[in-house]
């Protein structure tokens, strides 16, 4: 969507400098793009090198996992993805281990247990490269906490990113010291999903926008405590002083923070993006703790 491609038809010219001028104007500071698949780790590791602020994770996503099998040398695929994490490392770029995880609503595309073999895998990978994980999961909380909870002792840290899951499966998921949780538009969709969030604890959240998907939606939930916006034009109307409607970009993580402050009746909303800027580089840039974050922190006080 980025490069103006919407389901194979091309709409608009690439636009990527566009929106992330977008994004720094809008006080995002850094960005991590996600891989989902080897082929578009390198992708994004190549998109990271273009700027300071860009990073990126090395993984493969659960719907993509029979890449490993297709690739007729799953133990070479491995050590094709350690590589790359390695070198993406040493340039300063890669953060993260993922996407990984598990996701039974898309069965469609990677059978459960190929996707259980390979999120598995994937611990190996971040216990061999000392990396935080970038984790995915739907409608999978029983198999995904087991297989993190046999794994314990290779995990350092992590998000599971883009929850959709229930209250228990948030406290599940919280019982894991060192586990965050991200929350984006999919997570404010419903009634159900706000009051879930609102039990998370800030200190164990993140935020996060997942675009091109999950914007907020005016049929969200969430919609009513947004309070920054941005002109949108439909993709064939493409104009770049506007957004396109229905793809979510970088700067839109302001609407994130703006819903989880609103439902959760915070009303310091520099606090809360300090607290949540904070729990990210704790677990993704902790060299940076002591200086970027601290620095944003001082003048506030944490929350409890
Ligand atoms: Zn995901």
């Amino acid at each position: 969507m980025f490069k103006g491609i919407y389901h194979g038809k091309n709409c608009h010219l690439p636009d990527i400098a566009t929106v992330l001028n977008r994004a720094w104007s809008a006080g995002v500071d850094r960005i991590i793009v996600t891989g989902g698949s080897l082929e578009e780790s390198r992708e994004a590791l190549a998109i990271a090198e273009t700027d300071g602020r860009l990073f990126c994770t090395v993984g493969v996503h659960p719907t993509r996992c029979s890449e490993f099998e297709e690739s007729s040398d799953p133990e070479k695929h491995y050590q094709d993805l350690f590589a790359l994490a390695k070198e993406g490392m040493q340039k300063g770029k890669v953060v993260a281990i993922g996407e990984c995880g598990l996701d039974y609503d898309r069965l469609q595309f990677c059978p459960a247990d190929i996707q259980k073999k390979y999120f598995e895998k994937q611990f190996e990978l971040a216990y061999a490269t000392k990396l935080p994980m970038f984790l995915h999961m739907r409608a999978a909380a029983a198999d995904f906490c087991e297989i993190v909870e046999r794994n314990k002792s290779r995990f350092t840290g992590g998000v599971a990113h883009s929850f959709t899951g229930s209250a228990l499966d948030r406290d599940k998921l919280l019982s894991f010291d060192k586990m965050y949780i991200g929350v984006n538009g999919c997570s404010l969709k419903t009634a159900e999903n706000l009051d879930v969030m609102k039990g998370i604890p800030v200190e164990r959240m993140m935020i996060e926008t997942d675009s091109p998907y999950c914007d907020i939606k005016n049929t969200h939930a969430g919609i009513k405590f947004v309070k920054s916006t941005w002109p949108s034009k439909k993709k064939e109307k493409y104009d770049q002083e506007s957004l396109v409607k229905g793809r979510n970009e970088p700067c839109l993580v302001r609407q994130v923070l703006e819903v989880v402050a609103g439902y959760k009746g915070l009303g310091d909303l520099n606090q809360l993006s300090s607290t949540l800027y904070h729990n990210t580089c704790r677990v993704f840039f902790p060299q940076d703790l002591d200086t970027a974050a601290d620095a944003l922190l001082s003048g506030h006080h944490e929350t409890n």
